[in-house]
């Protein structure tokens, strides 16, 4: 099942795999000599600033190479907000500036205004951007037909790159035994607070491992002129909320004048945490969140969606659109990430474990005397090594005396953690 000369490739959804997709899929055909069509359904205008995809919008390294080297694009300067340049953990009662190294630098940009420009790429490429949303599709032995509340289109193969978009989850799962990954909620809020605060956050990232039932995790991100608020858990509200922007180390985080203060708005999104089941089939692939292949537990979605797109689009037209070569050349592709699964899954469950029963402030303190589990502390929050990697680089009998001391302490002899000297390591 090739790809023939004149026949379209439709891609639903045009985030960033989308887009990526729609470029490399253009990109490769001129490469092999194919003249095939891109056609991208997107439901949202970006450009209007109107819509846009949940996200905190950072972009990690190694973005600007995946960019470079898989879609020769530059992220433009003028969306770059600001420029991340470290990480705080906090506890219940700790809190210790992260030290560690990344391969390149993470930005600040505004997520709709990053989507709009990578569209834009797409229609540059070639791609036919339609603005409409998709509605069914019928995959057949001799093609695909994609419905959508405007035109329909007749395709080879159909990319799925809608996210987790709860109504296109379910329409691919009705043409296809495509069943949608498992996933986290999460909610995000913005406070515009006074500018003397937000440069007091010297552009870092505050990630909170809280004890509070239903959070997974918090993250508060400097935006420019505002702070992005988003936690996540299975089943996260506005509630849970409201008791994360009310609990102690929030609230001793923030300024005084905004304790008190409610955000006005808040988003749903999710995150993928597994990858979907059948992501891949005769004539239909899933790209980014919507196939949940993305690092384990602590994001880069946008990296792992642009990488997913690519890894497809060069599967397409060298290998075809059957299930076989799916499996063989683009799933291959990505067992970067589909190999790190199960450390990613441990790793998440130790540090629920740890949140839950209130260990937290412990592995923060040991982080402070241990520059190897600062390491692994800082590579896990910055998503910089595969899980794989930091488990084995960082497990050690000595970490394992010192933990063992810790947990007897903690859970026999209920001390609290004692703190190391250390600059990085605050109380509260
Ligand atoms: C709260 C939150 C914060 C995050 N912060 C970050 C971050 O800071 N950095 C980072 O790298 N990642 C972050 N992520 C993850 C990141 O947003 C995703 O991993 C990434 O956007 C996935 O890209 P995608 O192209 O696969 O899907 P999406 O970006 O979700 O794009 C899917 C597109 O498909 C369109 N679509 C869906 N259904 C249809 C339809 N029926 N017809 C037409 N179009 C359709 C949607 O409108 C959408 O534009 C965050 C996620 C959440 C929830």
């Amino acid at each position: 099942m090739f790809i023939k000369e004149g026949e379209t490739v439709c891609i639903v959804g045009g985030g960033p795999g989308g887009a990526a997709c729609a470029i490399a899929l253009l990109d490769e055909a001129r490469r092999w000599g194919k003249k095939i069509h891109v056609t991208l359904l997107e439901h949202k205008k970006f450009a209007e600033h109107r819509h846009y995809n949940q996200c905190v919008g950072v972009l990690s390294p190694p973005f600007e190479d995946i960019l470079k080297n898989e879609i020769n694009l530059k992220i433009p300067e003028n969306l770059v907000l600001s420029e991340i340049e470290g990480y705080r953990l906090h506890s219940d009662l700790l809190s210790l500036d992260l030290i560690g190294e990344e391969s390149g630098r993470s930005v600040s940009v505004k997520r709709s205004k990053f989507d709009a420009s990578m569209l834009e790429e797409a229609q540059k490429a070639g791609a036919v951007v339609v603005h409409s949303r998709v509605t069914a599709i019928e995959v057949n032995p001799d093609g695909v037909l994609v419905y959508s509340e405007g035109e329909n289109i007749k395709s080879a193969v159909v990319v799925g790159a809608f996210g987790l978009d709860d109504g296109t989850c379910r329409v691919f799962e009705q043409g296809t035994p495509y069943r949608q990954p498992d996933f986290l909620n999460t909610v995000i809020t913005r406070l515009y607070l006074e500018q003397e605060f937000i440069q007091s956050m010297e552009s870092t990232i505050h990630a909170f491992l809280l004890s509070h039932s239903g959070l997974e995790f918090g993250a508060v991100t400097p935006k420019g002129d505002h702070i992005s608020i988003n936690i996540a858990g299975r089943n996260v509200s506005s509630l849970v909320m409201m008791e994360f922007l009310r609990s102690a180390p929030v609230q001793r985080f923030l300024p005084p004048n905004q304790r008190r203060e409610k955000p006005l708005n808040y988003f749903k999104g999710k995150f993928p945490i597994a990858p979907a089941q059948n992501l891949y089939g005769d004539r239909y692939v899933t790209i980014g969140d919507a196939a949940g292949l993305m690092r384990p537990f602590k994001g880069k979605g946008i990296n792992s969606a642009i990488n997913t797109g690519v890894y497809s689009a060069r599967s397409i037209i060298r290998h075809g659109v059957s299930k076989n070569a799916f499996a063989d050349n683009y799933y291959q592709h990505c067992s970067e990430l589909t190999e790190d699964l199960p450390y990613g899954r441990a790793v998440r469950i130790l540090t629920n474990m740890a949140t839950r029963f209130k260990f937290m402030d412990h592995m923060i303190a040991v982080a402070a005397e241990r520059p190897e589990f600062m390491k692994a502390l800082f590579n896990s929050v910055s998503g910089h090594d595969p899980y794989k990697k930091i488990l084995i680089e960082t497990a050690s009998l000595r970490l394992a005396i010192i933990f063992a001391k810790r947990l007897l302490a903690h859970f026999v002899l209920c001390q609290p953690a004692h703190l190391p000297a250390s600059g990085a390591l605050r109380v509260g």
